[in-house]
């Protein structure tokens, strides 16, 4: 998996799906450790106060820490509250705290309040070739923040009943951010996740999302696996809990598609499919 093309320009992408549980977090730490294992550099921004993604790549996130709080709310410099994550090279995390749970009340009396964010992430000077950006499953004023800042919107969709329910809400928010924030904002990726295919269901599903919405369903399908759950508990990403997992050989593999797509190079779809 080495040597995949990096972007021209930082790429950031927004993961985001207001509702909760359909794989935000573990989507967006296991690809982002994916593309680091691919070479990139890769900082992840935790923007749940939940701070699952910080938690889940090992980054201390105690109320003391300085976080993506600071950043926001305090206008501090994104570079004074990046960690990097220890054993992934090139992997970095900008981490949440709970204070971060009184931002969205706190931001709605701010200068610029929508788009804190963005300048935070254009006045980082170290080079980066992704930032993964975690929303909370809301779409309050600290994911606006995250739509405003980003160029593309992954949505993780969890292959079960009500699956694109909802999702209209967050298609009409990112319309909305498109035509008056953010020129450049488009929904680029769709992954299915917990994808179990033996099951009637799943399948059903996800040939209903691909007829919705074609070309931005990659290939690759996340599967339910135990390891991908156990992995946060120990602070790692599953890339580095058990690598020969079908969970992190199909993150590496969706990572790959999602850097090809970026060049414009089209996919090899035999390797489609891990694990699912
Ligand atoms: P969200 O951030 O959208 O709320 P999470 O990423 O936290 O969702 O996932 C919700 C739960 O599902 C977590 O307990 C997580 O460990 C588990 N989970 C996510 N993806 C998988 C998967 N592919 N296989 C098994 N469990 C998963
Ligand atoms: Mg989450």
């Amino acid at each position: 998996g080495e040597g995949l093309p990096r972007p021209e320009q930082t790429r950031v992408i927004v993961v985001a799906n207001q509702k909760g549980g359909v794989g935000k977090t573990t989507t967006t730490v296991n690809l982002a450790a994916s593309l680091a294992l691919h070479g990139g550099r890769v900082l992840v921004i935790d923007l749940d106060p939940q701070g699952n993604a910080s938690t889940a790549l090992g980054i201390d996130h105690h109320a003391e820490v300085p976080s993506i709080y600071d950043v926001l709310v305090e206008s501090r410099p994104l570079s004074e509250v990046v960690q990097p994550v220890v054993d992934v090279e090139g992997l970095f995390c900008a981490p949440a705290t709970i204070d971060l749970a009184g931002a969205e009340i706190e931001l709605v009396s701010l200068v610029a309040r929508e788009s804190r964010l963005q300048r935070a992430i254009q006045a980082y000077e170290q080079p980066l070739d992704y930032v993964l950006i975690d929303c909370p499953p809301s779409l309050g004023l600290l994911t606006v923040n995250a739509l405003v800042a980003g160029q593309e919107v992954l949505i993780p969709i969890q292959c079960e009943y009500y699956a694109l329910e909802g999702l209209g809400q967050l298609l009409r928010n990112v319309d909305l951010v498109r035509g008056h924030l953010n020129p450049t904002l488009h929904v680029s990726t769709i992954l299915l996740t917990m994808y179990d295919g033996r099951t009637r269901l799943a399948s059903q599903v996800a040939d209903e999302v691909r007829n919705h919405f074609g070309d931005e369903v990659l290939r690759t399908s996340i599967p339910r696996s135990v390891r991908i759950s156990e992995a946060p508990s120990y602070g790692q990403t599953v890339l580095t809990y058990d690598p020969g997992s079908s969970g992190a050989l199909s993150y590496l593999e969706a990572a790959r598609e999602i850097a090809l797509k970026g060049v414009g190079v089209s996919y090899d779809t035999t390797h489609a499919h891990i694990g699912a």
